[in-house]
């Protein structure tokens, strides 16, 4: 074992019976997602980050260094996509507790897995790691193989908790927010606009004569079709915008910052882009429309700003269809 170990290998396993069979079919299922999840090694000493990189990279994870807490803090804001962090504890200017109480000031343990390493000869770090906001901790000098098992297992826990987050909030069919999400976060967005001065807008999108199109093509392109228009919407707004499905070919976007006329032309163009798409599904050609309500002054309440943008919506289905309504200040 030691042998196979001192080699640069991803994982040793015995061949006793279809289990160990199985046991690879995920262990290459598992090589194969590291490839995106990305990993920032924190250590002063060089010849730790080099043993830390070098391992990781065997099992395809992509790496990114620092040599104290401070550059570490740079690496963050810089490299978004970064989901774990190994750090030492003893490095100059700041300890590895401080640095890790740091990075939970802005990070949740949902998003961000940290990893603590402890010096040689002082174990007992172990716990005080933890309590600063670690989920895990290695003792060094370490073996690759529990240095593996550590780091697997912190990715596939940050992996469940994501699965379970996305079941609750997310929509199966478009992978948009569900509504329980969209007020969740709307709530926050609208207390945050007022603190700060700024306004939010609510869009109530809905598609014209849905009903029409799964009577013509059938219930599942009728699906394709609420698919078409929830990546439409992903591509048009931003990250930072919450764009959910509300239920049926019913959508809601919460947009940030903008006044009337920008909230209206985002909309209508969005609008056009929708009108000109042709869709080709399963050989058959086919395009839609939608309407869309706008309430664009920040109300008293979600639901307030909802209830408005419901009732232009109203207004846009009875005036024609296939436009966007503002609602006017009152
Ligand atoms: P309007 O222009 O007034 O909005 O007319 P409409 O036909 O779009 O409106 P209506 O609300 O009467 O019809 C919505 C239809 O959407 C009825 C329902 O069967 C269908 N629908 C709801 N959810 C889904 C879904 O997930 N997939 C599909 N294919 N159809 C759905
Ligand atoms: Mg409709
Ligand atoms: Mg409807």
């Amino acid at each position: 074992r030691e042998y196979i170990w001192s080699k640069k290998v991803a994982e040793y396993v015995l061949k006793e019976d279809s289990q160990s069979i199985e046991y690879i079919i995920y262990l290459l299922e598992r090589l194969r997602r590291n490839i995106d999840i990305k990993i920032l090694i924190v250590d002063d000493s060089r010849f730790y980050r080099k043993i830390i990189t070098d391992l990781l990279q065997i099992h395809q994870y992509q790496t990114v260094e620092a040599a104290n807490g401070d550059e570490a803090l740079e690496m963050l804001n810089l490299h978004s996509d970064i989901v774990m962090v190994i750090t030492d504890y003893n490095m100059p200017e700041m300890n590895g507790f401080e640095f890790v109480k740091k990075i939970r000031a802005t990070h949740n343990r949902d998003k961000l897995s940290i990893i603590g390493l402890s010096t040689e000869g002082s174990a007992n770090l172990s716990a005080q790691f933890i309590k600063s906001g670690a989920n895990d901790f290695l003792n060094k000098p370490f073996s690759n193989e529990e240095f593996y098992c550590r780091i697997t297992q912190a990715v596939v826990m940050m992996e469940n908790i994501q699965r379970i987050l996305d079941l609750s909030n997310k929509d199966p069919l478009t992978n948009l927010y569900n509504r329980r999400f969209f007020f969740e976060s709307a709530y926050k967005m609208l207390a945050s606009a007022k603190r700060n001065q700024i306004t939010i807008n609510v869009g109530m999108l809905d598609i014209d004569f849905f009903k029409k199109v799964n009577d013509t093509y059938g219930h599942d392109i009728g699906d394709e079709v609420i698919k078409h228009l929830a990546d439409t919407l992903t591509n048009r707004f931003r990250d930072t915008d919450v764009v959910a499905r509300f239920g049926g070919e019913e959508f809601c976007v919460l947009t940030v910052n903008m006044d009337k006329d920008r909230t209206f032309a985002v909309f209508n163009e969005l609008r056009k882009n929708i009108e000109a798409s042709k869709l080709t599904i399963d050989g058959q050609t086919l395009q839609y429309t939608v309407s869309i309500g706008v309430c664009c002054h920040t109300l008293d309440s979600i639901e307030d700003m909802i209830k408005q943008a419901d009732l232009m919506l109203y207004e846009a289905k009875e005036s024609g269809r296939n436009r966007v309504i503002v609602a006017q200040e009152t």
